[in-house]
This record gives structure tokens, C-alpha cells and sequence, in this order.
């Protein structure tokens, strides 16, 4: 295919409450929109294919920022991909994967251009990806909450609307006396925790306590790069440890997987560089049997909507982190909304690529800054 312009849409749109976690919080939700257009089979006929590059506001949830993001696109990809408009959906996406760095302005402008390819040979994105058409079952994040009570009416709300499963920040000081509360009020409910990489191996007494609290996984417990440390405690619990922010390329997978440092992967397309390289990181995962599960950082419409197509391979095997557009969000700019149904699953519509519709007046109203750039 051949590339004839591409745009870029920074949109911001609120959270209804604080997106909270152990290294800081954010109120506005910040996307970097990419519209790719190629020539259609027919004369005169466009094609448009989106993506989605998000990192959060702040950089305390990943080192990329979004103005690093945009930066990255403005100034060096769309310039790249524009001075060799013409390759395959696959061409592109080995170009992509072969650049060091900012891997969320890769996700995104490699998300376009697989939307754009389905939408060229009408096939939905998920048979392009090697995935089966199935409903995704989705679990619900519960950040840090200011009081006990919030934490309990919250995991309440969350079963009351069907999610799979739910999962609570923990921090230090704010971790077994929860989980204890929550198992006290609610039972038996498939429940796991995430620490994001806030302790340490010397606080191993804590997850011991966890261990007896029959979690479903306890999700990076330990800092990013302590991938021995992580074997260590594994071998301690019998709760599978889940790999979240270590498992952020192809090599520190296959580290992972050789040191036994966890029993889980959450695989995020925005962090390991796009749905190709986290499909390697699926297959990778598959072949030595460790079962994994779609995170995200949280993300829009459409790359929610992208990583769950990649969610339909066999591997995913537990919930995914994606909810309801309402969930964390005022408005989000797809069509329909992403919805979970009652008894907790998120079904793909029909449809070339997502199958979602990008709304383009909701992508006008929550635009702060736009680019264009022609082949
Ligand atoms: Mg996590």
C-alpha cells in the first residue's frame, strides 16, 4: 500500500476521578491520534486507517511522555514513513520494530497501519492478527483509594457490574490489611493485587501474608529491572507472580521466562512497541506454557479496542485490564462506546479492522494540537 498522508490529533479528555497508583496520579487522559489515508482499490477512492499512541501525562507511569510521543512522530517517523510510502502492513511494522525507543508513538502509527490495511482488503483486524473471534473477559483496576471504605464500595460497584475479576493497588502500608478487608466483605472473589514495582526483596514478609490470601497472581511486586530478585520471590510463594513493567521488551521476556521469574505476563502493545512485537511476546510466552492477559496503560477507544483484537490469540488466557470507555473516562472518541456486558465480557463488533468507528466531531472537540504531513 501507499501512504499519502498522515495526521496527527493530540486529544485530551478527563478522567472522572484521579488515575492513582503508587508513583503518582493524573486527571487528564492524553492520546496522540494518527489518521494514515492510502489510495483505495477503486479511482479516486481514500482509505483511512487509525492508531493510537498514549502514554500518560506526568511521566510517572512510563518514561515516555506525550510530548515526547508527539515529538518522536512530528520530527522523525512521519518523516520516515512518508520519504518510503510504499510497503506492505508487515514492511512497516519490521521498520517500526527495528527503531530503539519510544515505543508508544511506534504502537500507535503501527496500530494505523494495520487498521489501514484491514480497511483496504475489508478483513476485521483480529483474522489479520491470527486471533478467533471470542467475547474478552475484562477485570476492573482499582487504584489507591483515600479510605478503606472507598476501597470496599468501589470493589462492590465493580462485581455489581459483572467484572470478571477485580484488582487493587497495593503500596507499602496499604497492602495485606486490605486484601484482608476485601476477602473479609466479599469472599471468595477472583482478586489480585498490583504493587507497581513499589517494594522490595527485603519486604518478602509482606507477600507471604498475601500468599495466604488465595490471589489470583501479585502483579510486579518488586522494581522493573529486579528480574532475579523476582525468581527469588517466586520461589517462595505459591501465588504465581505476573510480570507487568519488566516484561516490557522481547529480551526481558525471555530473561523472565529462563530465570522462572514469574508464572503470568500482562503484555501492553503500548509498551513493547506495537500489536506485532506484543503478538512475539504472546507466542513467546505460549511456548513455554506461561499464560498471559492484555494490560494497558489505560488507553482510548481505539487502542483499547486494537490490543483486544490481539486479545482474541489462545494465550490470553486471564481477564484483561481494558474496561468500559466510561470507566476511567468523560467521553471517549469511538463508536459505539466499549462496553462490558453484565456478566463481565467486552464483544468485538463486525466490522474491517476494529470494527469500532472513529468519531471525527468528538476528535475535533477534545483536540489540543493537530499536524499533517503529505507523501
Ligand atoms: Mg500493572
Amino acid at each position: 500500500m501507499r501512504i499519502s498522508s498522515l495526521r496527527l490529533h493530540w486529544v485530551r479528555i478527563p478522567f472522572h476521578e484521579p488515575f492513582r497508583i503508587s508513583s503518582g496520579e493524573v486527571s487528564l487522559k492524553d492520546a496522540v491520534l494518527i489518521e494514515l489515508q492510502a489510495d483505495g482499490r477503486r479511482a479516486g477512492e481514500k482509505v483511512t486507517g487509525w492508531g493510537e499512541a498514549s502514554p500518560m501525562a506526568g511521566a510517572f507511569y512510563s518514561a515516555e511522555t506525550p510530548e515526547s510521543t508527539w515529538d518522536f512522530l512530528c520530527k522523525r517517523l512521519a518523516l520516515e514513513m512518508l520519504a518510503q510510502p510504499e510497503r506492505s502492513a508487515e514492511e512497516f511494522a519490521v521498520w517500526l520494530a527495528e527503531i530503539p525507543g519510544e515505543p508508544f508513538a511506534k504502537a500507535g502509527l503501527e496500530g494505523a497501519v494495520w487498521d489501514l490495511h484491514c480497511q483496504k482488503i475489508s478483513k476485521p483486524l483480529w483474522a489479520i492478527l491470527g486471533g478467533r473471534k471470542r467475547p474478552i473477559p475484562s477485570g476492573a483496576a482499582i487504584g489507591l483509594m483515600a479510605t478503606l471504605e472507598d476501597l470496599l464500595d468501589r470493589v462492590e460497584k465493580f462485581l455489581r457490574l459483572g467484572y470478571r475479576r477485580i484488582k487493587i493497588k497495593i503500596a507499602p502500608g496499604h497492602d495485606v490489611a486490605l486484601v484482608r478487608a476485601v476477602r473479609q466483605r466479599f469472599g471468595d472473589i477472583p482478586l489480585m493485587v498490583d504493587a507497581n514495582a513499589a517494594y522490595h526483596l527485603k519486604d518478602a514478609l509482606v507477600f507471604e501474608e498475601l500468599d495466604r490470601l488465595g490471589l489470583m497472581m501479585i502483579e510486579q511486586p518488586l522494581a522493573r529491572d529486579a528480574i532475579s530478585e523476582h525468581a527469588e520471590l517466586q520461589s517462595r510463594l505459591r501465588t504465581p507472580i505476573c510480570l507487568d513493567e519488566s516484561a516490557d521488551n522481547l529480551k526481558s521476556i525471555s530473561e523472565i521466562i529462563q530465570l522462572g521469574s514469574a508464572r503470568i505476563l500482562n503484555i501492553k502493545v503500548q509498551r513493547m512497541g506495537g500489536l506485532w512485537l506484543a503478538g512475539q511476546a504472546h507466542d513467546a510466552a505460549k511456548a513455554v506454557g506461561i499464560p498471559c492477559w492484555l494490560g494497558t496503560m489505560p488507553e482510548l477507544g481505539i487502542a483499547s479496542a486494537q490490543g483486544l483484537h490481539l486479545a482474541t490469540l489462545p494465550n490470553f488466557s486471564f481477564p484483561s485490564d481494558v474496561e468500559a470507555s466510561s470507566r476511567w473516562y468523560a467521553d471517549d472518541i469511538i463508536t459505539p462506546l466499549i462496553e462490558v456486558s453484565k456478566d463481565g465480557y467486552i464483544s468485538l463488533p463486525d466490522g474491517p479492522g476494529m470494527g469500532y468507528q472513529v468519531d471525527a466531531a468528538k476528535v475535533s472537540r477534545y483536540r489540543i494540537r493537530q499536524a499533517e504531513f503529505c507523501a
